[in-house]
């Protein structure tokens, strides 16, 4: 099979996550990330071949000058002319795109004016696009976007239940996000289970940094936690995922917060961070609970408690439920949180079988419960980068 080298490319407001893969296997040639971009102390990381490399960026700290390090480091290693094309995460996609795309200047225009909706990530996204297109010149550039594969939602299930002229005017919705690694765990756990996946009714839980959980059947996303933004929805690190809004105005009135500040404790300062008072990392969490921290232990139930309510909620979406799925950093390895949440759902046929969900850890995908002839949950580790990858290949025809 001919070689498919592709460049994906992740940008934040101040990093970039970079990764050469090859696209008709999935083997990663070499990976950076850049750091503190527009300080002038940013740098780029390289691993390559298992040894790491560091760079400063002090000449051009921004992400022009991190994509021009990761050229002058692909030509290091002779792999400069063997990419072929170039794929871009971005997050916001609105209504305008329910599937990735080839980056033309309408393309362009329209992730600018989806801006306001994603004010953090569309920018730094296309920060990251007119610095590949400078840099790798004439390669083709695809765009794959957090958003598109929720499109399918119906409308009861993306429609808030506020003034319609919101929506009309100014795109309050649900949105959803992960879209990307929904599709590839998706079309994964009809791989692992034999299935197709337009016979199956799953609810995946995507549960890293951020986390969110979506409803699939017949292969489509019928809903999803997340909403207009990456708040709404599950307890994160440092998100506080669904509370009463009516929160805001009291907190407001009563301490004198204001928007910006109250966004930022909503964002930065709740989620598991804000139970425990303790930790944004689970692995840190799960520790400090087997310590009998007592913060850190009502974070965990807090946590997988709203997760269950969530995969109940979501089992109706999807018409029934006969797999629940684990990704993300802690769906993949915390079986402490997939025990409490399969044991809280056994309700819905599920029956953990303690041996399997300890087996399924560090990129190990497994079934974690009995074979009673039901529902089964599965742990299926995610990979966004190679989604983006296959679809750059496959639109930009190589
Ligand atoms: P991101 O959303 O940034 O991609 P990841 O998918 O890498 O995040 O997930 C990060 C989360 O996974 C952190 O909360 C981390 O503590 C958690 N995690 C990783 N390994 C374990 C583990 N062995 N047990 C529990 N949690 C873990």
């Amino acid at each position: 099979m001919s070689e498919k080298l592709i460049l994906v490319l992740n940008c934040g407001s101040s990093s970039l996550k970079g990764a050469v893969i090859d696209s008709s296997n999935g083997d990663v040639l070499l990976s950076c990330l850049a750091e503190k971009l527009n300080l002038p102390d940013a740098f780029i990381t390289f691993k390559i071949n298992g040894e790491k490399e560091r760079s400063e960026l002090a000449d051009e700290p921004n992400h022009t000058g991190a994509v021009g390090a990761l050229l002058q480091e692909l030509k290091k290693h002779g792999l400069d002319s063997r990419i072929a094309a170039i794929g871009h995460r971005v997050v916001m996609g609105g209504e305008a795109y329910s599937e990735s795309v080839l980056i033309d200047d309408k393309v362009i225009e329209v992730i600018e004016q989806c801006s306001p909706l994603a004010p953090l990530h569309n920018p730094a996204n296309l920060l990251g696009i007119r610095a590949a297109q400078a840099i790798f010149s004439g390669l083709p550039n695809v765009a794959v976007f957090d958003t598109s594969f929720h499109q399918t939602m119906p409308a009861h299930a993306y429609t808030y239940a506020v003034p319609r002229k919101y929506y009309r005017e100014q795109g309050v919705r649900r949105y959803g996000f992960h879209g990307t690694s929904y599709r590839f765990v998706a079309d994964e756990t009809a791989r692992f289970l034999g299935k197709d996946k337009k016979d199956l009714r799953m609810v995946i839980a995507h549960l890293g940094n951020g986390a969110s959980v979506a409803a699939i059947a017949n292969g489509e996303s019928k809903d999803t936690s997340m909403g207009l933004t990456p708040l709404e929805g599950l307890v994160m690190g440092t998100r506080a995922g669904d509370l009463d809004a009516g929160i805001l105005p009291y907190l407001a009135q009563s301490t004198g917060m204001d928007i910006q500040q109250l966004s930022d404790m909503l964002n930065k300062q709740s989620g598991l961070l804000g139970i425990s008072e303790l930790s944004n990392d689970c692995r840190a969490i799960e520790e400090a609970a087997e310590q009998g921290h007592e913060g850190a232990l009502l974070a965990l139930e807090v946590f997988s408690y709203r997760l269950a309510k969530y995969v109940a909620a979501m089992a109706v979406a999807a018409g029934g439920l006969d797999a629940l799925v684990f990704t993300g950093g802690i769906g993949e390895n915390s079986s402490l949180i997939r025990a409490k949440v399969v044991n809280y759902c056994a309700f819905l046929g599920l029956q953990l079988d303690e041996e399997k969900n300890l087996a399924a850890r560090f990129g190990n995908a497994g079934v974690i419960t009995a074979d009673n002839g039901g529902a089964v949950a599965v742990v299926i580790p995610t990979n966004e980068e190679l989604m983006i990858a296959q679809d750059t290949a496959r639109l930009s025809g190589i």
